[in-house]
């Protein structure tokens, strides 16, 4: 299972821009391919995205990150066992020789990271979530697949509106399987339409595949995505609950330390207020998870919020099976060292985990473990610019993650991965 070949060539993503994918061969012919996402709203703590600079793609181009792969990383690379998936990315990220893969790029040695590890699995002649399970030693026997997380009202960095808050997402729990939680994902999502062109709102959607019409606060997405839950004859709580992605590190001034919303008119809030207005939402709709509410290096707000929020009486939350989440995605981007901190202050009780905010499958798998050892609940996700590759389907089944987040069931780039995760459900019961 040796390495022959790595090449990568620039593809564009889901927004139009460019990014790399990546082939792998081996010596017995085998080949694993893998594209690399990216995006928006990115975190200052995310290992580094290569791009060019100068006029080609208006600085987005990726031939550089392109040519480490192709010229570098494959020349150090030649000869390795994908079987040894760690000493793949640990030889990366001693070529790379910086502390965030400035040099040959976070995009380029994750392309290839991932692209090993599919070239890895068809070899065996396993499914990839089975080769990773096998290639990292994990012990776990069951599987137990993830719960969509599905984001159908999209803001902030991925609309072109008014709306502050990023990512309102439907969560429908209460079904057993993966392909009825779809089904209900999609008829509420279809249902939202509805609801939609009813109040005069448009139904074009944003860059996760969400609707993103113009509203007039930060609170009206809650109160069409519940009418569209019940119009769907789906029970808030018990079956469909709800989730929002703040990604407050894009309206946090570090100067005043406030949060400054837009809408209805300018308004800056202090941690409390943020807090306050955190328990307002758990009071009064079926939060189930609250991603990002503070800044990514505001670590006070977010123990706080943890502190205040495990004594609080949450009459709502009790009917759920589970605790609801406060889940770190900038304040961890997927880094075990920013993780050990959060876990040692009690920042969190669930962490975001995206293969390309930290560069390698193998760090992202040490992210994983740690923090389920901790019992944080794990949410494996996309990013907001995506391409039709579904790595991340098969890694949330291979640790038997909680959750994933991969946008509306609409558009192929998002679709991709709900399919994917489809097929692991006939396949899994088939066996
Ligand atoms: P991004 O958004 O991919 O634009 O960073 C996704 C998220 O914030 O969860
Ligand atoms: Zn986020």
């Amino acid at each position: 299972m040796r390495i022959k070949t790595i090449q990568a060539q620039e593809i564009l993503d889901s927004r139009g821009e460019p990014t790399l994918k990546v082939w792998v061969t081996l010596q017995n012919g085998a080949m694993g391919e893998a594209s690399v996402p990216s995006g928006a709203s990115t975190g200052v703590h995310e290992a580094w995205e290569l791009r060019d600079g100068g006029k080609r793609y208006n600085g987005k181009g990726v031939l550089k990150a392109v040519k480490n792969v192709n010229v570098y990383i494959a020349k150090l690379l030649y000869g390795y066992s994908v079987a040894d998936q760690r000493k793949i990315d640990m030889a990366m990220i001693k070529l790379d020789g910086t502390s965030n893969k400035h040099k040959l790029g976070a995009n380029a040695i994750v392309g290839v990271s991932l692209a090993c590890a599919h070239a890895g699995a068809y070899s065996a002649g396993v499914p990839l979530y089975k080769w990773l399970r096998r290639s990292y030693g994990l012990r776990v026997k069951s599987y137990v697949l993830p719960t969509p997380l599905m984001n159908v009202f999209n803001g902030g960095k991925h609309a072109d509106t008014n709306l502050d808050v990023q990512e309102y997402l439907i969560v429908p729990h209460g079904f057993r399987t993966v392909r009825e939680k779809i089904r209900v994902g999609s008829e509420i999502f279809h249902a939202l339409a509805k609801v939609l062109k009813r109040a005069g709102k448009d139904t074009d959607v944003g860059n996760e595949g969400g609707y993103a019409p113009r509203v007039s606060n930060n609170e009206d997405p809650l109160k069409y995505i519940m009418k569209a839950i019940r119009e769907a004859k789906y029970k808030p709580g018990t079956q469909v609950s709800l989730g929002v992605d703040m990604a407050a590190s894009e309206f946090y001034d570090p100067k005043t330390k406030k949060y400054v919303f837009t809408i209805p008119k300018k308004n800056a809030l202090s941690t409390e207020m943020m807090i306050k207005l955190y328990e307002y939402m758990m009071h009064t709709y079926p939060m189930l998870s609250i991603e990002d509410p503070f800044a990514e290096d505001d670590w006070d707000s977010w123990v706080e919020l943890m502190r205040r929020y495990t004594e609080a009486q949450l009459p709502l939350q009790r009917k759920l099976s589970f605790p609801p989440l406060i889940i770190g995605d900038d304040l961890y981007a997927t880094n075990v060292e920013r993780l050990k901190k959060g876990i040692e202050l009690g920042a969190t009780n669930a962490i975001l985990i995206k293969p390309n905010q930290i560069g390698t499958l193998s760090e992202t798998m040490d992210t994983i473990l740690l923090a389920q050892k901790h019992m944080m609940k794990i949410v494996i996700s996309h990013r907001s610019g995506e391409t039709l590759d579904t790595t991340i389907a098969d890694l949330a089944v291979s640790v038997n993650a909680e959750y994933i987040k991969t946008g509306a069931p609409s558009r192929g780039e998002r679709i991709s991965k709900y399919n994917r995760l489809m097929e692991i459900e006939r396949e899994l019961k088939e066996a």
